[in-house]
């Protein structure tokens, strides 16, 4: 993690002594020691600090979502591809058309958890429930790697520009945490994405010429006014939330995954003392 300046450090300090407590290691580098880690970090920009967290993880998130599919399918998971929930009833009755029935089928369980990200309030809206939720644009880009040894070995997060490089493969992605507005022009934020990732990491990425492959986009992420997802049961019966993580849910979507695994344990009774932070209703 690099700061540019000193302005955001104190903004994260208070982050990085939570982490303390927790016993996560974080620790200031000097340019040799970072030099070490990442021999492809540039020699013509200095920050004013460097963290590093030997603990924290990069990961391939199609690679990994891959894995789990496999995985839960192994469990008896059915998942059913291609088709779209198009509406729900306040039992949770699921109508669903898709692939698989091309038209609506119905499906009742004991509980249907929503976890549509943005789309979860078209769903939920015709049972009269209304979400906080904002939903706003994040850029990201990939280019192939150029040379290897240019490359990053495993991540940098440069904290005031708020973005992030990291390889994954043979590829670089480099992903703003700066939410834009939908339809809002993407262009100034994919630029500042080229611009980090020469600034870091100069000559490390194919990014230009007909082989380059490069790749942007945007997606929409969907959240809350306290940053914290809206997790457990509505007020109706059978149908429950998941949803609302704005741009952490690779970081939190395992945690909440194992906490609604042990509530529906204990015969869909929700854990109030574990769930009641992300409570559906705290808005109220
Ligand atoms: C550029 C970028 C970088 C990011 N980097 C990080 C990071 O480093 N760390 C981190 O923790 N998070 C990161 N995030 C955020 C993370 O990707 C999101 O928080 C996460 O994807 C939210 O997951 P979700 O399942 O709630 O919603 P989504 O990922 O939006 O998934 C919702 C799913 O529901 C499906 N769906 C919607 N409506 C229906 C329907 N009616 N029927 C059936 N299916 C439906 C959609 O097709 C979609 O597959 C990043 C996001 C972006 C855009």
């Amino acid at each position: 993690m690099v700061f540019r300046s000193a302005d955001g450090v104190s903004a994260c300090e208070s982050g990085r002594q939570r982490l303390d407590q927790l016993s996560i290691k974080v620790s200031e580098l000097d340019a040799a020691s970072a030099k070490k880690l990442e021999p492809g970090l540039s020699d013509d920009l200095t920050p004013h600090m460097r963290w590093w967290l030997p603990e924290d993880e990069v990961i391939n998130g199609r690679q990994w979502l891959n894995f789990l599919k496999t995985d839960a399918m192994r469990h008896g998971c059915a998942f059913e591809m291609h088709s779209n929930v198009t509406a729900i009833q306040s039992d949770g009755k699921l109508y669903v058309q898709g692939a698989k029935h091309p038209a609506a089928a119905s499906a009742q369980f004991d509980a249907t958890v929503v976890c549509t990200g943005h789309h979860a309030q078209e769903l939920l809206g015709p049972l009269g429930l209304k979400l906080p939720l904002l939903n706003m644009n994040q850029c990201a880009l990939s280019a192939q790697i150029r040379e290897p040894h240019l490359a990053p070995v495993s991540g940098l997060f440069d904290a005031t520009r708020r973005i992030s490089i990291f390889r994954t493969g043979q590829r670089l992605k480099v992903s703003s945490s700066q939410g834009i507005w939908p339809g809002q022009s993407p262009e100034p934020v994919y630029n500042q994405l080229y611009q980090v990732l020469n600034d870091w990491f100069p000559g490390s990425a194919r990014l230009h010429g007909v082989q380059s492959c490069t790749q942007t986009w945007q997606t929409t992420n969907t959240f809350t006014p306290d940053g914290m997802p809206l997790v457990g049961p509505t007020k109706c019966p059978g149908v429950w939330l998941n949803t609302g993580y704005g741009s952490t849910g690779w970081t939190h979507a395992p945690g909440v995954a194992h906490l609604l695994a042990s509530s529906f344990a204990k015969s869909g009774q929700h854990d109030s003392a574990l769930l009641g932070k992300l409570n559906v209703n705290r808005f109220d």
